[in-house]
């Protein structure tokens, strides 16, 4: 439930962590991470959030197991690491990585708004440092805050756009077999 202020919680499936027998329904089964979060809302906004639970889900069954943030952590270092080798199997790559589930024109999109964002902050920065007059400790401390806000949201979305690529990379070459 998303409420115009208040908390929700918002179930957010992560990356896939592996192929293997389920105890539950003992199909070899695709697995993914998930995250259970607590989220504050604003105006439909998620503003603050909170992890509660991490999950390892059967893709088939649906069946879940609580992993530590240690081990969760761990499982989605490896799995990243098999998706920039190229590691994955073929039937995660066609559901997964396919352009309709990328969404790669998006990220890009987002990726050139913060690049935007973050030349008017710093433009204005630039300005504001031209124009005062008289310097005290506050202006320097000023500019750098708008450099921070102003190149803060690229961090997020350059990261986007370099593990999406991976996956658009491996996408593109299994797909001429299809
Ligand atoms: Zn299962």
């Amino acid at each position: 439930m998303i409420y115009r202020v208040g908390f929700g919680n918002k179930i957010k499936k992560d990356i896939w962590a592996g192929k293997f027998q389920c105890q539950n329904c003992s199909k070899i089964s695709n697995f993914y991470l998930y995250k259970v979060k607590l989220c504050g809302y604003m105006f439909y906004i998620p503003i603050v959030s909170k992890t509660m639970q991490r999950l390892l889900v059967c893709d088939t069954c649906k069946a879940y197991r609580e992993l530590s943030r240690v081990k969760y952590n761990d499982i989605k270092r490896t799995q990243k690491n098999k998706i920039k080798e190229g590691e994955v199997p073929y039937d995660v790559i066609m559901k997964e990585f396919n352009p309709k589930e990328l969404k790669f024109g998006r990220k890009i999109l987002y990726l050139v708004l913060a690049c935007m964002n973050g030349f008017l902050w710093i433009v204005g920065a630039i300005g504001m440092g031209i124009d005062i007059p008289v310097w005290d400790a506050s202006v320097p401390i000023g500019i750098f805050c708008m450099f921070l806000i102003g190149l803060l949201p690229l961090v997020p979305a350059i990261y986007t756009v370099i593990f999406t690529s991976q996956k658009k990379k491996l996408y593109d070459k299994v797909a001429v077999y299809k």
